[in-house]
């Protein structure tokens, strides 16, 4: 763990394993009550001089660190092959996307400006200025082990927060890589803390009832989020808070449904179908269904399962058994009810595979709202297909769903892609575009998948507090 800019060990320690193998690749330290204490208040007291420093200076570390990651790209790309399964290649994706957010807010952190504002009263002025909120305590998941890490605590180190994190059980290497980053940056001590835990539980309920940390940001499931954001109410904290998905895709008639598929089937498999933005339920215009069914499976029968440090391998494996276990009972719920199985359906485990937690790339076609898979998310390699016939029922179908992050559109018909993407009640809304996302962009949902933005001008805001100076002159 990392406190006060010290490598600290703690009284005991947990393992971490490689997803692809089940091998142990890996010994953490398990925070004990006196770490969690230390870290919040190293944190605590960092904030006073760091409050203090000007966004030029925060933003030469930031950009340091930018520069630093960006120089081991390939390094932490592995180690996260290695410890969150994904292929390579996507690991060095999200290494580079990670990096964008250090360089996105090095630069936002020189533009946040006030403003003065006209009174009614001739003698009267009134300014507003932008200060930080203080600690900020940040729990990030597994599925994208570097980036959810840079998309919050760039924006919170920008304005001028301190920061302590609590990464996910299953991916702190990721993390404490990301903190050797931070410490051979250069930040004073105590700005950024690190505290790796076995139960997140008592980290958690710390992060929400300690009045020295102001602000909770949290990346996980809509469960755990719920459960966050009612205990930091009851202490007035600020949240962020980016939960679960079940996004819906819309191929509509006039789109060309080869390219559709092939837009899809990329963003369905990414990160073996573990994302929050992963489409989870693909409406497609009955007009279209069979030339669109027949290219989806025809791409997904390509699609190598394996290590993901092997060459050519698009499906890593799923985080551990339980999600495999959920991943299969929807398939077979899903089957049971009547859907077509049109490809996959069952654990891989030939040879070097049988390891780890492997799932086929699956595709169901015939998919109905009785089945689990119609309303809950999947987070696994699992492309539910259903048909609809109008513009207006699919928008009410894509809605029916307690979520609202991510949805897809795909329309060669500027009218219809519109119309679609003002009815459609989520936060981030691809129009013929599977990768919708950016430092650059707001990133967040709706409903019960959230509230708060990541990334761009509201990314730093979330840490910031506003205030007002009246004064007579
Ligand atoms: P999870 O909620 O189990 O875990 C997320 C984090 O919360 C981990 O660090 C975990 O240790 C911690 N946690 C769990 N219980 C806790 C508690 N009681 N107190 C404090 N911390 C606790 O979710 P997961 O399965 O690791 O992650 C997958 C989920 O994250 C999916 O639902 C996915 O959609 C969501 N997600 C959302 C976004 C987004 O931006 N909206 C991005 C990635 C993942």
């Amino acid at each position: 763990m990392y406190i006060n800019g010290e490598w600290v060990q703690s009284e005991s320690q947990f393992p971490v394993t490689d997803p692809a193998t089940g091998a142990t690749i890996g010994q953490v330290p398990d925070a004990t009550e006196a770490d969690i204490e230390r870290a919040i208040a190293s944190a605590y007291a960092a904030f006073a001089d760091w409050r203090r420093t000007t966004a030029y200076e925060r933003s030469q570390l930031l950009y340091r660190a930018w520069e630093l990651m960006s120089a081991r790209k390939r390094e932490l790309a592995e180690l996260m092959t290695r410890e969150q399964g994904k292929p390579l290649k996507a690991a060095l994706n999200e290494v580079q996307y990670g990096a964008s957010f250090l360089l996105w807010f090095a630069e936002e952190a020189k533009r946040v400006y006030g403003q003065l504002i006209p009174s009614a009263r001739a003698d009267q002025r009134f300014m507003v200025q932008k200060a930080p909120v203080g600690v900020v305590a940040a729990i990030t998941p597994w599925n994208y082990p570097i980036s959810m890490i840079t998309r919050k605590l760039g924006p919170a180190l920008a304005a001028g927060c301190t920061a302590v994190l609590k990464p996910a059980e299953s991916t702190p290497l990721c993390a404490k890589a990301m903190f050797e980053i931070f410490d051979e940056a250069g930040f004073p001590p105590g700005v950024v803390n690190l505290l790796t835990v076995r139960n997140p539980a008592k980290v958690g309920e710390a992060f929400c009832t300690d009045p020295r940390i102001r602000k909770l940001t949290f990346t996980g499931s809509t469960a755990v989020g719920k459960h966050l954001n009612t205990t930091a109410a009851a202490h007035m904290k600020r949240v962020s808070m980016e939960l679960g998905g079940h996004a819906p895709a819309l191929v509509f008639p006039d789109a060309d449904p080869v390219h559709a598929a092939k837009g899809l089937s990329l963003v369905k498999f990414l990160n073996t179908g573990q994302a929050c933005i992963s489409p989870n339920r693909i409406f497609v215009h009955e007009a279209i269904a069979e030339p669109f069914i027949e290219a989806f499976r025809s791409r997904v029968q390509k699609l190598r399962v394996g290590n993901g440090m092997s060459e050519g391998v698009a499906i890593g494996p799923l985080i551990n058994e339980a999600a495999l276990q959920k991943v299969d009972r929807q398939v077979k719920d899903a089957v049971g009810k009547g859907a077509r199985l049109e490809h996959g359906g069952e654990r891989v485990s030939d040879g070097e595979l049988a390891g780890g937690y492997f799932y086929a790339p699956t595709l169901l076609s015939g998919v109905t709202p009785d089945m689990e898979i119609y309303r809950e998310e999947t987070f696994g390699p699992v492309a539910p297909i259903v048909t609809f016939d109008s513009e207006d029922d699919v928008i009410a179908m894509a809605n029916d769903t307690h979520y609202g992050l991510a949805a897809y559109i795909y329309s060669n018909n500027l009218s219809t892609a519109m119309r679609a993407f003002e009815g459609l009640d989520f936060g981030i809304i691809g129009i013929n575009d599977i990768n919708p996302t950016s430092a650059a962009a707001p990133f967040g949902g709706m409903k019960d998948s959230g509230q708060g933005r990541e990334g761009a001008q509201e990314g730093i805001e979330e840490y910031l507090e506003t205030k007002l100076g009246g004064m007579v002159v």
